[in-house]
């Protein structure tokens, strides 16, 4: 449907690209003309035509042998789509230190592991690009979610200082700022309420568009961070919500 082929001859690497977003992501640059290799702990659904490297984003040496071998497959990197990241729910009063160390290591010290190791190959690349993702957990206060949303505004910080220290490399960092997507992280969601149906009810109403975001979307603004056509577009934060974050809707039929 884009019709264009901005990534011709640029090679990408897409953490958590196994599910969800990251796949989707995989997909539509590869479509877009991009060599594409996936980082990500679970490579079993990884197929043709992706490159695909096992690792865990938080483990240090893991991620070094997966980039190097990436670059290495792909000749080079010009776009790190930094998306691998998990969950958490609970007030401040809910989780363990283990499960803040945990969730804090893989959604935020997860990224910076795998930005280090790619910010040699990324100089080399005269198109270079680094797409983190966020969430609207950065921007908005929502419910149950202290310790996610602590992870996800240190990723747009993060963003905002990567791409402060690496504009005068020619290296972009943006990020996107997702609303609730539906991925299978959200399948594994809903399977866990009381009534799944109700819950999905209420998180579509949450959103002013009446639906979830698609894995697709969330990738299209990817692309868009990522494209050589956007080379004027680095430390912004692109919301790909549904609305969620900027819109105060009255009320259906008030
Ligand atoms: P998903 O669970 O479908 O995919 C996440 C992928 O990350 C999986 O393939 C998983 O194996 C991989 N992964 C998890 N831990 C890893 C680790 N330690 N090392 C390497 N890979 C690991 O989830 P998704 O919904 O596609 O989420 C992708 C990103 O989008 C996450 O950073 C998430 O926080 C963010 N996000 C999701 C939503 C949503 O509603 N789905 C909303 C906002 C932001």
């Amino acid at each position: 449907m884009t019709g264009t082929d901005d990534f011709a001859g640029l090679r990408a690497l897409v953490t958590g690209g196994g599910s969800g977003i990251g796949r989707a992501t995989a997909e539509l640059l590869a479509r877009r003309g991009a060599a594409v290799a996936v980082l990500d702990v679970d490579i079993s659904t990884v197929g043709e035509p992706f490159l695909a490297h096992r690792a865990d984003v938080t483990d240090d040496a893991s991620v070094r042998a997966a980039v190097t071998a990436a670059a290495g497959a792909l000749g080079g990197l010009d776009v790190l789509v930094n998306n691998a990241g998990i969950g958490a729910q609970g007030t401040v009063e809910d989780n363990d230190d283990a499960e803040w160390h945990h969730v804090l290591d893989v959604n935020v010290v997860g990224m910076v592991r795998v930005a280090r190791a790619a910010l040699p190959h990324l100089r080399r690349s005269a198109h270079a690009a680094i797409v983190n993702t966020s969430s609207i957990a950065a921007t908005a206060g929502l419910p149950q979610r202290v310790l996610y949303s602590a992870t996800k505004g240190a990723v747009q910080s993060l963003t905002l200082a990567m791409a402060a220290d690496h504009v005068r490399e020619g290296i972009r960092v943006n990020c996107v700022n997702p609303g609730t997507a539906d991925t299978p992280w959200i399948g594994r969601l809903l399977e866990r309420a009381p009534d799944p149906a109700a819950e999905r009810a209420a998180l579509e109403a949450r959103q002013p568009t009446g639906r979830l975001v698609g894995a697709d979307e969330v990738a299209g603004a990817i692309a868009y961070l990522a494209s050589p056509l956007s080379g004027a577009t680095t430390g912004t934060a692109l919301a790909v919500d549904g609305g969620m974050q900027g819109l105060r809707l009255r009320p259906a039929g008030a």
